[in-house]
């Protein structure tokens, strides 16, 4: 499989997964426009993919949704609660409903839905696996049992690491937002990120990408410095990365 974020962060998220030529976006947060010259940039097109997944209905995860949907014929996966709570596109045609556990055969890949604590009508996140597996997991805001199984049992992980505690304490935020973010239906922070990390990952993790940066209270650096606990962790050391906002990762292969 190949796979990167072709963006992540407050201000909008879309995950590529391929295999062989075959491939799925979890959530288009960014606009069409913007998820094609991305496509283009790793070398890929908009017709290499088969299927969208949508993990809620907040706009940053589902901007590009409707116009990408209709001008390239790509059918969108998501919950009947999420799809009632937004426009995911104006025609219903191409939205599929399905259950917060469900598995999907596509292109020779299983991409397998999983429910998580967000504050959002029936938020799920998704794993893609062929022998080898790939989890995304942003917007959530504890470390639930969904959350440590996926974590604990896959090869590459995209997991957010949202706040840097003390920035987001310090910040510009009001108080409403703050006690939000923080609590169990909000974001991880960089230390429970890495916290959680520490505590169920595998030796067989190969990548490990922060994402779901936020724009305010976070930078790479503060997210890279709080998984330097993983240094304690034995037998264990992924390729550790930080998802943009502006630009996609580098193609990683599985
Ligand atoms: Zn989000
Ligand atoms: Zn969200």
């Amino acid at each position: 499989m190949e796979f990167c974020a072709l963006a992540s962060g407050s201000s909008g998220n879309c995950f590529y997964v391929e295999n062989s030529g075959n491939a799925v976006l979890i959530d288009a947060g960014i606009s069409a426009k913007q998820i094609f010259e991305r496509l283009s940039s790793i070398g890929k097109k908009p017709e290499n993919v088969k299927a969208i997944f949508i993990t809620h209905e907040h706009s940053d995860h589902i901007r590009g949704a409707d116009v990408f949907t209709r001008k390239f014929n790509v059918p969108i996966f998501a919950t009947k609660k999420t799809s009632e709570s937004c426009n995911l596109c104006s025609d219903s045609d191409m939205i599929n409903i399905i259950k917060n556990d469900e598995s999907f055969s596509i292109g020779g890949m299983r991409v397998e839905a999983f429910s998580k604590s967000h504050k959002a009508s029936d938020p799920v996140s998704f794993n893609v696996s062929n022998g080898k597996k790939i989890s995304i997991i942003t917007d959530v805001g504890f470390a639930c049992e969904n959350v440590i199984a996926n974590v604990s049992d896959s090869d590459a992980l995209f997991l957010e690491s949202n706040y840097d505690e003390t920035m987001l304490e310090n910040g510009p935020y009001p108080y409403f937002l703050k006690k939000w973010i923080k609590s169990d239906i909000g974001h991880l922070s960089n230390s429970q990120s890495a916290l959680c990390v520490l505590e169920n990952a595998n030796s067989k993790l190969r990548y490990l990408i922060l994402s779901h940066l936020s724009k305010n209270n976070n930078t790479p650096q503060a997210a890279l410095e709080s998984f330097n606990i993983l240094k304690e962790k034995k037998n264990f050391s992924p390729r550790i990365l930080v998802s943009e906002r502006e630009s996609p990762s580098s193609l990683m292969r599985l």
